[in-house]
């Protein structure tokens, strides 16, 4: 099997140094930074950035590595987690071997190649939950609440990494775009509307609803409309999407059987000095408080899970709900450029969603 192929090929010299860099300090950048370095792209820049990232991301990647392989219950013996692994390893062997970065030909071999490494790297969330669901059909259902913690706790640390390794890649590459958008930075919008974007990722999330269930709730937005700041669009229309899914799926399954109009979904945006903040409400009956410690947890999902039938690669495609990490991650995602987000349920009524991101762009990267 490729996984044990794998282990075997790393001899002891490469285990090591996994060992060794993972030891590493790891160096965090903020949103700020991205865009103010990036803003001016010229050769040197691109190879300071080459240069930087040729020595960091074998750290963050070697920690990674050494911890996927020290889950508690034989998580780390699941195929699909040893697989995953072997991405890590792979990667961080890549890089360990091209050689130091001395010229714009060197930069942009190595940028195809870290490239290549985030295409690698694409299904690591799925992957692992299929992991984790493996090892949650063997175990006995009692020692769960604990060790699920634990896990919990690792795959928090371990997809926030996750993100910033993909927004450190992304944005190298992003800079090597010779026409971009205008007001864009790499992945960065320094003029980003979060109306448009709430716009744009709910009529996203309305059309997988009227594909599932043939009708979705109207989603009503509010807020300034010419208001822009600074934000990664990838990010923000991830969490926005992933919060409209669960409210429309709620309000959806609520009055599907109804002769009511399903009250539509509201979305606020507003602009804080600190914070922007968007806050997405429904009456889609709320979560009971007995579910709302575990909302947060990945794999809780009260919808079938896509991953439960036979698995080969990965499901195409989105559905509305099944693998319970949207919450989750989203949360990451806020998590990672200084932001949170919380979610208030009233049971009976429906459920308020506020996301805040955080609008200064100052806070450095955690960097777990
Ligand atoms: P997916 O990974 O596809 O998002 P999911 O929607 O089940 O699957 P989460 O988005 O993390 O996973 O949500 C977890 C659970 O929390 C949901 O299954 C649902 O039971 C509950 N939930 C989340 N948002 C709402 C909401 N707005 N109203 C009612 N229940 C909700
Ligand atoms: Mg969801």
């Amino acid at each position: 099997m490729a996984a044990k192929k794998a282990a075997e090929s790393f001899s002891k010299a490469a285990v090591d140094e996994v060992h060794r860099w993972g030891a590493m300090k790891q160096n965090g950048v903020s949103l700020r930074y991205m865009m103010e370095f990036g803003s001016r792209p010229m050769e040197r820049n691109l190879l300071i950035s080459a240069q930087f990232l040729h020595k960091e991301l074998p750290v963050r990647i070697a920690r990674r590595a050494i911890e996927l392989e020290s889950l508690p219950f034989g998580l780390s013996q699941k195929t699909a987690v040893l697989k995953v692994r072997d991405w890590y390893l792979d990667s961080f062997h890549d890089i360990r071997s091209f050689p130091e970065i001395k010229d714009m030909s060197d930069e942009l071999a190595f940028t195809r190649m870290i490239k290549m490494i985030k295409v690698r790297h694409n299904n690591v969330v799925p992957t692992m939950a299929l992991g984790v669901q493996q090892l949650k059909k063997e175990l006995d259902p009692k020692i769960f609440p604990r060790d699920l913690e634990e896990i919990h706790q690792f795959l928090d640390r371990f997809y926030l990494s996750r993100i910033g390794i993909r927004m450190l890649i992304g944005q190298h590459v992003a800079l090597h775009d010779p026409d971009p958008e205008p007001g864009c930075v790499g992945l960065i919008s320094t003029r980003l509307s979060p109306m448009q974007m709430a716009r744009a990722a709910s009529e996203d999330a309305r059309s997988i609803c009227l594909r599932e269930y043939g009708s979705a709730p109207e989603i009503d937005i509010y807020g300034d409309p010419s208001f822009t700041f600074p934000y990664v669009p990838s990010h923000l229309h991830l969490m926005v999407f992933e919060l409209v899914k669960n409210s429309l799926r709620a309000v959806q399954e609520r009055f599907m059987d109804s002769d009511k109009e399903p009250p539509p979904v509201r979305i606020i945006v507003t602009d804080g000095l600190e914070d922007v903040t968007i806050k997405i409400s429904d009456e889609g009956g709320g979560i009971a408080r007995s579910g709302l410690s575990k909302i947060f947890t990945y794999l809780y999902s009260t919808a079938t899970n896509p991953l439960d039938e036979s698995y080969e690669g990965v499901t195409e495609g989105v559905t509305m709900a099944g693998y319970g990490c949207g919450l989750p991650i989203s949360r990451l995602y806020a998590r990672y450029f200084g932001g949170d987000l919380q979610i208030i349920s009233m049971e009976g009524y429906g459920t308020d969603a506020y996301l805040h991101l955080s609008r200064l762009g100052d806070s450095q990267e955690p960097l777990p």
